[in-house]
């Protein structure tokens, strides 16, 4: 059976290999947050665009300080003014921060470290040459890409791209993520449900989770455990970038998601991995779309999207999945897992100095009330059995 990490690099390797460049198109910036640069975006000038003062004093010579010199003050620059005077020996120029540094001058000395009478400003020390100005051209030259293309773009990365004047962008079109729940017990969460049937929680996880990644989930609702049902609604699932199920993937008499798959051609790179909750996931190509069928119970669905549609929808999105964001630390009590099997627990991690973290009481990969109050999955490797309180471990804490 394959690990996770095998698993995955499964994914990457074979939807890297056959998904080609999404399409694009150009949007506002103003509306290009969470979306994927289809460009590089380059530096329309100089950053910064002249030697800026990143300090309020005087800009000076170097030369003309040490402790107790005296220059005198030929004028003022604010942020915005254009110099126009040059800081001649014995002179220098009062300053602010985000001014350009006039001619002549090739350092600042904080107005904290003078002391003015007039037009003389006596200076308590030395400033080496350099000191307080970012020098044109420093943070990015003109021409040179400030952000790649496959660059998401988040509040930091919206603001380098006004920066530079980008009112347009081109970005991936979001990658449309079909939603398919299936078993003749589930009903619409907003249905009372029947003393047997439980309601529809995986379309909602699964639709927030797509969401979350920035991606359009497409809800189809539920199919019946008949092979007629899944063979309809698969193929419309088959519609969308990729078609993600839940249930209807173990060995039970019903679970008939990967013979419809079968029907449709679909080609298997796997159906089983190495962990729990989750270990009966399918990962297959069908008519040139993934399509995942990950197993009904709601935490071994959560899971298993994480781990192995995530990078899938981040290729799709075109940008370079990310890594699994593992974070290390001290478990409080001691615990045992059966080997085997890499776990992935519900857990309550404590961040801080010394980050702690615990594992949730729960009842296994049905108990959607403990996962809701889990901020982090704690990670058992498969090779251990006995873990004891005070060990590091791994934990991939929650993105949202
Ligand atoms: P399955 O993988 O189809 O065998 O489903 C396993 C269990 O997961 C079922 O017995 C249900 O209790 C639960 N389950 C399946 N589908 C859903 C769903 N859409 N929402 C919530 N729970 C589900
Ligand atoms: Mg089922």
């Amino acid at each position: 059976m394959l690990s996770y990490q095998q698993a995955r690099e499964l994914v990457i390797s074979r939807i890297a290999a056959f998904s080609g460049s999404p399409a694009t198109e150009s949007i506002p910036l103003r509306e290009a947050l969470g979306r994927v640069l289809a460009q590089d975006i380059l530096a329309d000038r100089d950053y910064p665009p002249f030697d800026r003062s990143i300090r309020d004093g005087y800009a000076v010579r170097s030369a003309d300080t040490h402790p107790g010199a005296t220059v005198r003050a030929i004028g003022e620059l604010k942020a915005g003014d254009t110099p126009t005077s040059p800081v001649k020996p014995g002179t220098c120029i009062q300053i602010m921060t985000g001014a350009a540094v006039p001619e002549g001058a090739d350092a600042v000395i904080m107005v904290e470290h003078t002391e003015r009478e007039g037009d003389l400003v006596t200076l308590d020390r030395a400033v080496a040459a350099g000191q307080h100005i970012v020098a044109r051209g420093s943070e990015q030259s003109a021409g040179k890409v400030i952000l790649g293309k496959g660059t998401r773009l988040a509040f930091a990365q919206l603001a380098s791209a006004a920066q530079v004047g980008t009112a347009q962008a081109a970005v991936f079109r979001v990658p449309r993520i079909a939603i398919l729940s299936t078993g003749d017990e589930v009903v619409d969460f907003t249905v009372t449900p029947g003393p047997f049937q439980i309601r529809n929680s995986n379309s909602v996880s699964l639709a927030a989770q797509v969401a979350t990644l920035h991606a359009e989930p497409v809800v189809l609702g539920n199919a019946r455990d008949t092979r007629a049902d899944l063979r309809a609604k698969i193929a419309t699932g088959l519609e969308s970038g990729a078609l993600v199920l839940s249930g209807g993937v173990s060995a039970g008499k019903y679970d008939l998601v990967e013979p419809v798959l079968r029907e449709f051609g679909a080609e298997f790179l796997f159906d089983a991995v190495a962990i729990r909750p989750g270990k009966p996931v399918v990962f297959a190509i069908c008519k040139g779309k993934p399509v995942f069928g990950l197993p009904g119970n709601p935490v071994s669905t959560m899971v298993t999207f994480d781990l192995f549609v995530r990078p899938a929808i981040e290729i799709l999105s075109g940008m370079a999945p990310a890594p699994l964001p593992f974070f290390e630390a001290v478990l409080t009590e001691g615990m045992t897992e059966k080997p085997g099997l890499t776990h992935f627990l519900p857990a309550a991690l404590e961040t801080g100095d010394h980050p702690r973290v615990t594992p949730l009481r729960w009842q296994g990969s049905g108990d959607i009330i403990a996962m809701s109050r889990a901020n982090c999955l704690l990670v058992i490797p498969s090779d251990r059995e006995t873990i004891n309180a005070g060990e590091r471990l791994s934990v991939l804490p929650r993105g949202l």
